[in-house]
């Protein structure tokens, strides 16, 4: 029914493949509460090493297109109606956004990036196997091949994006596991030259919902950013104009007075290679957060931007390892090329008597 699918059930199937194998690396992640993704920096150098750099799916195949969805957007849609209370605690199908949305009108022809084995899946889908554990995937187009046919790079047609997308979702995965195609060494050419931006960080209460005022802060607090990118290049038509998410986010404390950094840089969300397991959706997305176009039970929120928060620790932090004192929380977003920004939030720790 809807006319730019977001694709969450078949991304399922998908992503259902690796949440065995990396089930337990997510569980170790998750017990280190100031850990990184450690799936992200574990198949980073693996990535790079049998990389190799392809061009675009669609013509022209040698010039940067636009993306309209980034590579760990939110895919959010609630059972509950469009509330405040859906928000914060409707159920749903959470998941971060396994590919790219690469913006092209209806009709498209769209090409394998790389010669092999292409197969469909689902019933808009094809897949094309490069060998050696290469695999590209291409979403909502109406296929034009036959099931084991192969293919040949830039040349033959996989199938036109179906009527009404406006878009073909492109994934590329090593393995079973999808990696960031706008990484450098990946899809290309491809060039950003504008840094996302953090527009507000706030402080949640322990692990509730309910924000605590920066003026005084006791106890454990969860940090949360807002921080939203823009495309690199203009998307036309309905999803004009809507944000895209950043590549990685790190952290620090410094002391108000002179600067000095109490709690050194922490990586929060980091999907320059790879994602982390749907599973652990809320703790790196707040709460709060909404995809763009949202689906709230039976009503899809037309045109309407999303909001992106992210949580900066997976567990609660103490604020009782800092002195009574002001501070600045500072948040780095970094673009998947490395264009980035900061932005800082002052804040008061209050506790009882520290000994
Ligand atoms: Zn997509």
């Amino acid at each position: 029914m809807t006319t730019t699918g977001t694709h969450q059930s078949p991304a399922r199937h998908q992503l259902v493949i690796t949440l065995a194998a990396a089930a337990l690396l997510a569980l170790a992640s998750l017990a280190s509460s100031t850990a990184a993704p450690r799936a992200s920096a574990a198949s980073s150098a693996g990535d790079t090493a049998c990389g190799g750099s392809y061009r675009w799916p669609v013509k022209p195949f040698n010039r940067p297109h636009p993306v309209r969805a980034n590579f760990g957007d939110p895919r959010t849609t609630f059972q509950g109606p469009p509330t405040l209370a859906s928000l914060l605690t409707s159920a749903g199908e959470f998941s971060f956004h396994f590919g790219i949305d690469i913006s092209v009108p209806d009709g498209t022809p769209v090409y394998a990036v790389r010669s092999g084995r292409a197969r469909t899946f689902g019933r808009w889908n094809v897949a094309v196997d490069s060998g050696h554990g290469f695999t590209t995937q291409y979403w909502h187009i109406v296929t034009a091949i036959r099931p084991g046919q192969n293919v040949t790079a830039h040349e033959t047609i996989l199938g036109r994006v179906q009527k009404g997308y406006e878009h073909v979702h492109f994934s590329e995965l090593r393995g079973s596991r999808p990696v960031n195609p706008l990484a450098p060494g990946h899809l290309g050419p491809y060039q950003e030259h504008a840094a996302p931006q953090v527009t507000a960080i706030s402080f949640r209460v322990g692990r509730s919902t309910q924000e605590g005022l920066p003026e005084r802060l006791s106890r454990t607090i969860v940090p949360v950013a807002q921080v939203q990118d823009q495309p690199a290049l203009p998307v036309p038509g309905l999803w004009r104009d809507l944000p895209v998410a950043p590549a990685l986010l790190t952290w620090h404390i410094e002391r108000a007075k002179d600067g000095r950094d109490v709690v050194r840089r922490r990586v929060a969300f980091d999907v320059r290679q790879t994602l982390p397991q749907n599973a652990s959706f809320w703790s790196y997305y707040a709460r709060g957060s909404r995809q763009n176009m949202c689906t709230f039970g039976t009503q899809r929120a037309w045109r309407t931007p999303g909001t992106y928060l992210y949580r900066l620790v997976r567990d609660p932090f103490d604020t009782r390892a800092l002195s009574n004192g002001i501070y600045r929380f500072v948040v780095t977003a970094t673009d998947v090329r490395g264009n980035s920004a900061s932005h800082g939030q002052v804040f008061i720790v209050r506790n009882g008597a520290q000994t």
